[in-house]
């Protein structure tokens, strides 16, 4: 049996840590024996918040939405518990910087993800990236980020895991060299619980149908991103940067099994595949052990169990969001942000305000075409085009609920 522990002893930042990928990242924390959490995050579940804070002690807990601040802070004294807590935003830089740091998950969902994942790449650690909206909004400017200050960006996106896992080992982390004779890459999708749906009934689809997804489990916002496959153009832009490869060497295909999570092609006509059982734990697992890898208790795949695999080509008509990003990710620029930020008030509207399903894509689109793309030379340009495109997509839901 392998062992349980990574190569060195390690002390893990877990921003996000009471959503799904914090779930499953804690998951393993308690297997695994050398890794020690230096601090934990949420947004506002102050009550699971103290529930892991009590399991995992960790040095900081920080809270973002402080309305429930008092409470944390008395429960976490009461329990006995040393964690000190912290409060607003800045604190998430703080723990994603801090030096006694070695690895940053950062698994917060959206844009309020940005700076912390931006503060680790700059202190540069070993950040393990499920914020892909962090990545699509900054694209280079993160990289280089990351590059020049020493960090290790290792992606735990299934399909960027599946690629990363495919490629040549490479000391350093994902790097342009591993692409020598890559032909093209292509990223799977599993269609999300929407695939066969007649399209008629795409206006009526509520937000508890869109967060039903057929294979995995996770945050509603993704899961939103899912139905829509504007996640697998999210992901589309994400593997363009991640790899430095041109849109037109990235494709995707339709797999509804989610067992083969991506794929590489080779000039020699050699193709790769990683596959795993549909489950966070195994690209976590990868990325908090590599170059290693460690044990878990992740499920193993029997392909003689399994339905059999099936592949198709994506309809890009009923998933307009696909080719939304696929767009971005050829005009690169602002556009991959201005993308993102239409999408993040599009969804919320869809979750929380009554908008329709099909209009996600509209306002998406709508954004796009009018908001004109820019080069995305600086962190302020690509602010600016954020804080536009939400003013707009917010005008835009207005009208339409
Ligand atoms: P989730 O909604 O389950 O959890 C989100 C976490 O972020 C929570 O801890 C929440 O408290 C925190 N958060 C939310 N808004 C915040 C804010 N404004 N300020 C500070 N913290 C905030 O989401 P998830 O499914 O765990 O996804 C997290 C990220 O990982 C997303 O970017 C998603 O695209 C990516 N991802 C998720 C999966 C998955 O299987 N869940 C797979 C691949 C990538
Ligand atoms: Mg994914």
């Amino acid at each position: 049996m392998l062992p349980r522990r990574l190569q060195q002893d390690a002390m893990l930042s877990l921003l996000g840590s009471t959503g799904s990928i914090g779930e499953s990242t804690l998951a393993l924390v308690r297997e695994v024996e050398n890794l020690t959490v230096f601090a934990l995050t949420a947004n506002t579940n102050a009550a699971k918040l103290l529930a892991q804070c009590i399991e995992f002690a960790p040095h900081y807990a920080v809270l973002c939405d402080d309305s429930e601040a008092e409470w944390l802070r008395a429960a976490l004294r009461e329990s006995g518990c040393k964690t000190e807590l912290l409060l607003g935003v800045d604190a998430l830089d703080q723990v994603a910087s801090a030096p006694e740091v070695d690895m940053v998950m950062a698994a917060i969902v959206g844009a309020a993800g940005l700076s912390s994942t931006l503060a680790a790449a700059k202190a540069g650690k070993r950040l393990l990236l499920a914020n892909k909206e962090a990545l699509v909004m900054t694209g280079d400017l993160l990289m280089s980020l990351a590059r020049e200050n020493g960090a290790t960006l290792l992606p735990i996106d299934s399909e960027h895991n599946a690629i990363f896992q495919c490629l040549p080992t490479n000391v350093e982390g994902v790097s342009e060299a591993q692409f020598t004779f890559v032909e093209k890459i292509v990223l799977t999708a599993s269609g999300g619980p929407f695939l066969r749906t007649p399209l008629e009934e795409f206006a009526s689809i509520t937000p508890e149908q869109a967060c039903a997804h057929p294979v995995w489990s996770m945050g509603s916002k993704i899961s939103v991103d899912s139905a829509t496959m504007m996640n697998k153009g999210l992901e589309f832009i994400e593997a363009c940067f991640l790899f430095g490869l041109d849109h037109k060497r990235v494709e995707v295909i339709i797999h509804p099994q989610s067992i083969v999570h991506s794929l590489v092609h080779y000039a020699d006509g050699s193709v790769l595949a990683q596959m795993a059982s549909p489950d966070m734990r195994v690209p976590i697992a990868h990325c908090l052990a590599w170059p290693d890898r460690i044990q878990t208790s992740a499920p193993r795949l029997d392909l003689t169990a399994q339905k059999p695999l099936e592949f198709a080509q994506p309809d890009l008509q009923r998933f307009p969001c696909l080719a939304l990003g696929m767009e971005a990710a050829k005009a690169r620029g602002t556009a991959p942000a201005l993308l993102n930020a239409a999408n993040e008030v599009a969804v919320e509207a869809f979750l929380h305000a009554g908008l329709d399903f099909l209009a996600i894509a509209e306002v998406n689109a709508e954004v796009m075409a009018q908001i004109p793309c820019e080069t995305a030379t600086s962190l302020a340009i690509i602010q600016t085009a954020d804080f536009k495109a939400r003013k707009l997509a917010n005008e835009l839901i207005k009208k339409r609920i």
